[in-house]
C-alpha cells in the first residue's frame, strides 16, 4: 500500500459538482484512488507528506486527440507551412516508413511531454498501419502507455481509401476493410478495460469521412457498440472536407454522420470547427476535441467553442498530433484554448475557471468517465501541482488567470497519475528521457532521410 498526503495546498480546484475552490487544504491518497479532502488531515507516520504551500492542485488535465507517432515528423520542411490536405499528401511520404519501434518511441515522446505538462490521460488516434509494418503498431502504444504510467484511451484508427480507390494516402498506408474490423475486434477484447479507474481503454476511429468508406463507418459502429467503446473520428475540420461531403454524399459532414448513425454520447470528434446552427443540435450530447494550436497552425479555422458549449456538446482540449502542432504541450493548449475564445468572443468569453474544467472534468466527461477529472473523495488519485512561488506569476492576483495566461513555462512542480508519482519537479520518474530521445532522434533521422534519399 503506498500512501501520500498534499499538505497545506494554498488552492484546490475541485471541478466538483458544487465547483468548490478550496485554500490551505491537504488531500489524502491511498493506493489509487483520494480518500481524503479537508483541513489538517493526519496521516500514518509511513505515508509521504509533500509540502503544498504556493501551489495550485488541479485533477489532471485530459487530453482527447493526439497522433503520437507524428512526434517523430516535426519540421518537414516540405510541408511545414501547408494547409492540410496538402500538408497530409507530402507527410505520408515519410509515414509510410513508419515501423514498430518509431511508433513506441513516438509515443514516449508524446506521453513524456504530456505529462510534464500536466496531463495524466490522453486520446491517441492511430490510423497508419504500413504494409512492410507488422501491423501491431497500437499494441506499441499501449506498451509504452503502461511503462511510463500514463491513463491512455488508445484509439483503432483506419483507412480504408488508397490513392487508387480517390483517396488522399499512398495506397501502401491503407488496409482492407476485413483486417481493420478483425484487429479492431482483437485490440478490444485483449486490452479494453471499462472498470473503475481503467488505466487503458480502447476505443475504434476511422480517420474521417473522405478515408474509409461508409460501410466500414457503419460496421466500426455496430462493432463498437456491441463491444461498449467508444466512436471518434476528425470532423469538420476544414472547408475542403465540407465540400468533399456535400460533392460525394450531397450531406455535410455532421449530416454524413446523422445518416450513419454517428451520434450520441458514446462518440467525440476532433475539431469541430466548420458547423451551424442545425450542426450544433444534431451534436448535442456528442463530444468534441478541440485543438487550437493545430487549427491555427493549418489554417483550418476557429472552432465555436461557446456556442457549442451552449448547444450541449461535451467540449474537451487536445493538442493534436505534433506534426500539426509542433508540440504536445497541454498546458500551451489550455493557454490558446482561452485566447483564441476570446479572439472569437471578446468579453463574452470563457473564464479563466470555464476553461480548466473544460481540460480536466470536461475531457474526462467526453471520454466517458467519471472517475476522474475531479478531486475528490472516492475519485482517481490523478493530481498535478503547479508552484505559483515561481517569478513568473508574481503580481498576479488571481490563481486561475495565473496558471492559464501566466508564465513561460510550463512544467508541473509533479505529476501524480493512479497514485504514482510520474514527473517530479519537471523530471520523469519511470523512465530514462536521455535515452528514449535519443533513440527517437535517431529513428526520425533514419526515416526521414530514406524517404528524402528515394
Ligand atoms: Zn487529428
Amino acid at each position: 500500500m503506498s500512501s501520500f498526503l498534499f499538505k497545506n495546498i494554498s488552492t484546490a480546484v475541485t471541478f466538483d459538482n458544487k465547483d468548490r475552490i478550496l485554500e490551505d487544504i491537504d488531500i489524502l491518497v491511498v493506493d489509487n484512488q483520494i480518500i481524503a479532502v479537508g483541513k489538517d488531515i493526519k496521516a500514518e507516520e509511513s505515508t509521504e507528506k509533500i509540502d503544498c504551500k504556493g501551489c495550485v492542485a488541479l485533477p489532471g488535465f485530459v487530453n482527447t486527440h493526439h497522433h503520437l507517432y507524428q512526434t517523430l515528423f516535426r519540421g518537414i520542411k516540405e510541408v511545414q507551412e501547408k494547409p492540410l490536405f496538402p500538408w497530409l499528401v507530402g507527410l505520408y511520404e515519410f509515414w509510410k516508413h513508419l515501423t514498430p519501434e518509431a511508433v513506441y518511441y513516438g509515443a514516449m515522446v508524446g506521453f513524456s511531454e504530456l505529462l510534464r505538462t500536466g496531463c495524466t490521460t490522453t486520446a491517441d488516434h492511430h490510423y497508419l498501419f504500413p504494409k512492410n509494418s507488422s501491423g501491431e503498431l497500437i499494441d506499441e502504444q499501449l506498451k509504452a502507455a503502461s511503462q511510463i504510467g500514463i491513463r491512455f484511451h488508445a484509439t483503432r484508427g483506419s483507412m480504408s481509401f488508397g490513392r487508387k480507390g480517390g483517396g488522399l494516402p499512398p495506397d501502401s498506408v491503407v488496409q482492407k476493410e476485413e483486417e481493420i474490423l478483425l484487429d479492431s475486434e482483437r485490440l478490444i477484447n485483449k486490452y479494453h478495460d471499462n472498470r473503475k479507474f481503467a488505466m487503458q481503454r480502447i476505443a475504434l476511429a476511422p480517420c474521417s469521412p473522405f478515408s474509409v468508406s461508409r460501410e466500414l463507418m457503419v460496421q466500426s459502429r455496430d462493432l463498437a457498440r456491441k463491444k461498449g467503446v467508444m466512436l471518434h473520428t476528425h470532423l469538420a475540420e476544414t472547408l475542403d472536407e465540407e465540400k468533399f461531403c456535400l460533392d460525394k454524399y450531397g450531406m455535410r459532414p455532421v449530416e454524413l454522420m446523422e445518416s450513419l448513425g454517428w451520434l450520441g454520447s458514446d462518440v467525440w470528434f476532433a475539431h469541430v470547427i466548420h458547423v451551424n446552427e442545425k450542426d450544433m443540435k444534431l451534436l448535442k450530447g456528442a463530444g468534441a476535441a478541440h485543438c487550437p494550436t493545430s487549427n491555427m497552425k493549418l489554417n483550418s479555422g476557429i472552432c465555436p467553442t461557446s456556442e457549442l458549449l451552449k448547444h450541449g456538446v461535451k467540449l474537451g482540449i487536445a493538442v493534436d498530433g505534433s506534426a500539426s502542432n509542433d508540440g504536445s504541450n497541454m498546458w500551451e493548449e489550455v493557454r490558446r484554448t482561452y485566447l483564441i475564445n476570446h479572439l472569437k468572443y471578446g468579453t463574452a468569453g470563457l473564464t479563466a475557471y470555464q476553461v480548466l474544467r473544460m481540460a480536466t472534468r470536461g475531457g474526462a466527461e467526453l471520454l466517458g468517465r467519471d472517475d476522474i477529472g475531479i478531486i475528490e473523495r472516492g475519485k482517481a488519485a490523478d493530481i498535478v501541482l503547479f508552484d505559483l512561488k515561481d517569478i513568473a506569476y508574481a503580481g498576479c492576483h488571481d490563481p486561475l488567470v495565473a496558471l492559464v495566461t501566466c508564465g513561460n513555462t510550463s512544467l508541473v512542480k509533479l505529476t501524480m497519475v493512479n497514485g504514482k508519482v510520474v514527473v517530479k519537479d519537471g523530471r520523469l520518474m519511470t523512465i530514462n528521457s536521455d535515452e528514449i530521445c535519443n533513440q527517437a532522434h535517431k529513428l526520425a533521422s533514419n526515416i526521414v532521410n530514406t524517404e528524402r534519399s528515394l
